[in-house]
């Protein structure tokens, strides 16, 4: 039997053995030769030059200075030091065998080049560095520069004998750095050790390494050969070898995941029937033709793709991505009532009670003229009430149902639902939608429309949503007022609220949100309760009316406040983001974000977006503590410079990346990127998926024989998973 090299044991490669092997496959994943040589640098260093000591500052990434030892300090408890070593004497006058190591905290390095000085330091391996710096012999020194008592200085750097001829590596040469966590690094694998156990790796199993891509699309596309590759990313021969080895691996990367997607994409919509619906319907036209205003571009270009959907004789599952306000719940009633005027019956599900409730004010005022019924159903719709309900889905008489997740409570039967909404999807998951299929007599699955107000960036939406149809409204309806963004502090308070009380003194209505994080639940709630008692002294009874909402309050009592403040009774609503999503209070002027450096980008827009929806001036006031992260800085500045919730969301995901991200938490990226990265490579990854649509458009299956290799690549367990973004 011929032994598999790539599929050897780590632990089997020379200088690895159980102990690292354990650590290899725990901290890195790496089970195999094979897993290691998948394992890229994530930079690489330039070694062939070296930098003086004066230049180097401490944000630098990696450094190479070339430096005399000067003095060597043995440092004891409370850093005094216990014996010394330099060029002219030796202090303490024992020699080596007589220090007790064991009593030794630190090893401090004083080293020198003609520009300067600079303290090496080391905290372990501390004897070996001890007879290896002698002081007057020269070294490279190699690592991360750091600030320690106002000066640079440098923790365990790499130590190397000065090459012949002066400098660190050869001209040109590239190192990589590979990632390594605490555990590796105290087993020994340091980077060094990681290159070396690559290099070996390397020549052991790249022999076995074959092409995953066809011949047609490397040709095509100008990709260089897999284990050019792979040498390549781990031993650069130059910066042009580096640059075609990194092209080719990421585009391998995102084409494989691209073409997983698309392919179950192929594969349920050529295996699900939908149920066909060919008419636009009376309904629809009288809804049409009563609105007061013109339907933007955008939502003509929606609803033109979604009519395609519907009339196709395949299931739509379709995402409907816009920012807050886009006219997402137009498009939905339309959608509706295609399938009103078809002979189906519809359902929009909402996320909360107060949504639905909305939902249905705003969707009984659309469809008065067109005759539908339409109905709400949640978990304080009151028995009798509900039981007329499930009554007239039943045999067909209610065409419309808003709701929450009563909806899907299997008392509910439909006669013949046709079509499913869903709002703000990330708050449903898989296995609750699932339930609406069953809500269907004739068996065939209700089309579904999914509406999202979390705008994602494109690159995100292909990948999360890579098997799912995504329509996206990019234009806003005419009229919107901008809102204008300010950010102050904690001194600016007294202005704010007199801001707030000229804005109260005209009619308008402010909100006041604090953040809630989870982990900090009872110290949120303190501030939460102490900013309520702050504002309710502030801004005093009578006249003032403040009401509060959050998560710890009961239905009732937080429908109530709600409706308090939508109905404008309260002036001012407190809350925490409960109140992010949909809610429409055209009144409100104001939304002021407490400590909002705690937010994402993402959430502070979805909350921004809940002013500005009425013919007044809007504002939103982001008040920051004391103490702020450039990060966080830059964030809040970047809330003021656009109100574009797709350019938020990029800068969201450059920042944060993608799994941070707001929505995407729950669904998870498909598969773990190696390489290529969502937030820069977005020009690969359109290509890429251009070319598993190719051909996939020519083979679906991927049976024909010159793409056997790409299913068998696809056949690994990493393309595996399950129904995750599929939304019904
Ligand atoms: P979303 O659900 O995307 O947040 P809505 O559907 O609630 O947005 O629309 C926001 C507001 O804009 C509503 O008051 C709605 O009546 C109005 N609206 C929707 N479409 C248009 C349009 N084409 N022109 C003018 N106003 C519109
Ligand atoms: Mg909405």
């Amino acid at each position: 039997m011929v032994r598999s090299e790539l599929e050897s044991d780590i632990q089997y490669l020379p200088g690895v053995g159980p102990k690292r092997g354990q650590l290899l496959r725990s901290e890195l994943g790496v089970n195999t030769f094979g897993d290691l040589i998948r394992l890229y640098p994530f930079r690489y260093i330039d070694r062939s030059g070296v930098q003086n000591i004066s230049d180097v500052t401490s944000d630098a990434a990696y450094i190479q200075i070339l430096a005399k030892v000067v003095r060597v300090t043995l440092m004891g408890q409370h850093s005094q030091p216990l014996h010394v070593k330099e060029m002219t004497a030796t202090l303490g006058g024992r020699d080596d065998s007589q220090i007790r190591f064991n009593t030794v905290k630190r090893l401090s390095a004083i080293v020198a080049d003609a520009t300067g000085e600079m303290e090496i330091v080391f905290f372990k391996g501390i004897k070996y560095m001890w007879s290896r710096l002698i002081p007057g012999a020269n070294f490279v020194f190699f690592g991360k520069p750091t600030v320690f008592n106002g000066r640079v200085n440098m923790v365990h750097p790499e130590v190397d004998n000065v090459p012949q001829g002066g400098g660190g590596g050869a001209p040109g040469t590239l190192t990589g750095v590979y990632a390594s966590t605490e555990k590796l690094k105290n087993s020994g694998v340091t980077n060094k050790v990681m290159t070396r156990l690559m290099g070996l790796a390397l020549d052991r199993c790249l022999g076995e390494v074959t092409e995953s891509l066809p011949d047609r699309i490397l040709k095509e596309k100008g990709l260089v050969p897999l284990r050019f590759a792979l040498r390549n990313i781990h031993f650069p021969s130059d910066t042009t070898a580096l640059a075609k080895a990194t092209y080719r691996l990421k585009f391998e990367e995102l084409f494989f995941l691209q073409l997983s997607l698309l392919k179950q994409k192929y594969v349920r919509s050529r295996s699900e029937v939908g149920l066909r619906m060919p008419k636009v319907g009376a309904a629809f036209n009288k809804c049409y033709d009563s609105l007061p205003f013109g339907l933007t571009g955008a939502q003509k270009r929606v609803i033109r793709e979604i009519r395609a959907d519907m009339t196709g004789g395949h299931q739509m599952n379709r995402l409907l991505q816009g920012d807050v306000g886009s006219g997402k719940t137009m498009v939905a009633v339309l959608t509706c009532l295609i399938a009103v005027g078809n002979g189906y019956q519809a359902c929009i599900m909402a996320p909360t009670e107060v949504l639905a409730q909305q939902h249905y004010n705003n969707i009984s005022k659309y469809l008065s003229p067109t005759g539908v019924s339409c109905a709400l159903l949640t978990g304080s719709t009151k028995a009798s009430e509900r039981k007329k309900i499930h009554a007239a889905l039943e045999d067909g008489s209610l065409g419309i149902i808003v709701g929450t997740h009563a909806l899907i409570e299997d008392t509910v039967i439909f006669k013949n639902l046709g079509l499913a909404v869903i709002d703000e999807q990330h708050r449903f998951g898989v296995e609750q939608r699932s339930r609406l299929w069953k809500k269907t007599s004739s068996g065939i699955p209700p089309h579904v429309l999914v509406m999202t107000a979390t705008p994602i960036p494109r690159t995100l939406a292909m990948t999360l949503y890579g098997d799912l149809d995504v329509s996206v409204i990019d234009e806003m309806p005419p009229g919107r007022k901008p809102v204008q963004t300010v950010l102050l502090a904690e001194r600016d308070r007294g202005r704010l609220y007199n801001f707030i009380k000229k804005q109260i003194a005209s009619g308008r209505q402010a909100f006041i949100v604090y953040p809630l994080i989870f982990e900090s639940e009872k110290l949120d709630y303190q501030n939460l309760e102490k900013g309520y008692e702050d504002i309710v002294a502030a801004f005093p009874f009578p006249p003032y009316k403040v009401a509060i909402v959050h998560g710890q309050q009961t239905n009732d009592v937080k429908n109530f406040n709600m409706e308090a403040f939508a109905a404008g009774r309260a002036n001012i609503l407190v809350s925490t983001t409960v109140i992010e999503v949909g809610v429409d209070v055209p009144n409100a002027s104001v939304m002021v974000i407490e400590s909002a450096e705690r937010f994402g980008l993402s959430q502070l827009h979805q909350l921004r977006g809940r002013v500005g929806r009425g013919s007044e001036k809007s504002y939103c006031v982001l008040m920051h503590g004391q103490k702020v992260s450039k990060e966080s800085q830059k964030r809040l500045e970047m809330m003021v410079a656009t109100e574009n919730g797709f350019e938020l969301a990029e800068e969201d995901m450059k920042m944060r990346g993608p799994g941070d991200l707001e929505g995407t938490q729950q669904s998870g990226l498909p598969i773990s990127l190696n390489i290529a990265s969502l937030a820069r490579d977005g020009g690969i990854l359109s290509d890429a998926r251009n070319y598993a649509t190719h051909i996939l458009d020519a083979d679906p299956t991927l049976e024909k024989p010159e793409n056997k290799i790409l299913a068998e690549e696809l056949r690994k367990d990493k393309y595996y998973r399950q129904d995750f973004s599929k939304i019904s």
